[in-house]
């Protein structure tokens, strides 16, 4: 079987979208959902997909989660400081069950990543290296999602406010960071065995260039506002942000700044047969509400 977990997420339901009905078209009895939440996952059990219910946190659950010869996607956890002993658990299992391919989605640059967000990933393919199983890491440059998910703040405000400087970042959308998941799950796995793609988008915008198209797109003045890293910290704080998530927030600027997040080696578009979503398409589905 071909098994997501974090299926009941944004990315992995993207990716059981792609398995189902892309141009792999796998049939979805072959399909396998992991998941923590059963009625979260209703709808992908009402579509035919087995599910298989897991909690990265609680290992003992982890053991029905996988059969000898599934091919894997591992989608990392959400929760930050607790995802290297998640994805062990998780590593762990699939290696106890024989799985024939476990692929992962890491980050943009991987071993080179010098971000906070970076650590938890890093050590992860260090696992999963270590572990003998044949491996694919998909390491997954920035979304652009996450920007157009906070469009809100940006129109109340006329402003793009961020310490990333001029620093550019080749995004793509969830759906083409899906498709490549979906490719190396489902084409011939000798050729994804073993391998790390680093995955971006076609083009690399700059905060500045982001704003102008927000502004073309409604008719409204919207400028970037690069300011200091404390005062980009203190306006999250102040806005009710975390404390924690600021910090890495202001902490990702930083790296966008130094180009870690704008490397291009044109894999995604390789392993998608087709060019990455430009941002101007997901800034104008985030504004009409698609
Ligand atoms: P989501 O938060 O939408 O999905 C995370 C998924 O992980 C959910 O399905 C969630 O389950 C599952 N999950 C979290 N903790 C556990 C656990 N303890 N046991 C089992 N399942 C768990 O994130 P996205 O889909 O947008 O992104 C996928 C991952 O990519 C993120 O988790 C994060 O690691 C990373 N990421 C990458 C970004 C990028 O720009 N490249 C940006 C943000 C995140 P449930 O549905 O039950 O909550």
């Amino acid at each position: 079987s071909i098994v997501v977990t974090g299926a009941t997420g944004q990315l992995g339901r993207l990716v059981v979208d792609a398995l189902l009905a892309g141009g792999s078209a796998v049939p979805a009895e072959s399909v396998v959902a992991v998941v923590r939440d059963k009625e979260k996952a209703a709808d992908l059990a009402e579509r035919g997909v087995e599910l298989r219910i897991a909690d990265y946190s609680r290992p003992e659950t982890l053991a029905e989660a996988f059969e000898a010869g599934d091919r894997v996607l591992l989608i990392s956890g959400s929760e930050v400081g607790r995802r290297v002993a998640q994805h062990a658990a998780v590593i762990d299992a699939a290696k106890a069950a024989g799985v024939a391919q476990l692929a992962y989605t890491g980050v943009l640059g991987g071993d080179e990543a010098d971000f906070d967000l970076a650590a938890e990933h890093k050590a992860t393919e260090r696992l999963i290296r270590e572990s003998g199983l044949p491996y694919t890491l998909l390491r997954n440059g920035w979304y652009t999602e996450n920007y157009t998910a906070n469009l809100a703040p940006v129109l109340a405000h006329g402003a793009v406010v961020a310490n990333a400087g001029e620093g550019r970042i080749a995004s793509a959308s969830r759906a083409d960071y899906a498709a490549a998941a979906a490719a190396v799950l489902t084409g011939p796995a000798e050729e994804h065995l073993n391998k790390a793609y680093e995955l971006s988008g076609d083009t690399a915008w700059s905060l500045a260039e982001y704003a102008a198209e927000v502004a073309a797109q409604t008719g409204r003045e919207i400028t970037y506002s690069n300011v200091p890293a404390e005062a980009h910290l203190a306006i999250l704080t102040g806005a009710g942000v975390p404390e924690v998530f600021a910090e890495i927030l202001v902490d990702v600027d930083r790296a966008v700044e130094q180009g870690a997040l704008a490397v291009q080696t044109g894999d995604l578009a390789r392993l998608i047969g087709r060019p990455t979503t430009p941002i101007a398409v997901t800034i104008g589905e985030a504004l009409n509400g698609s």
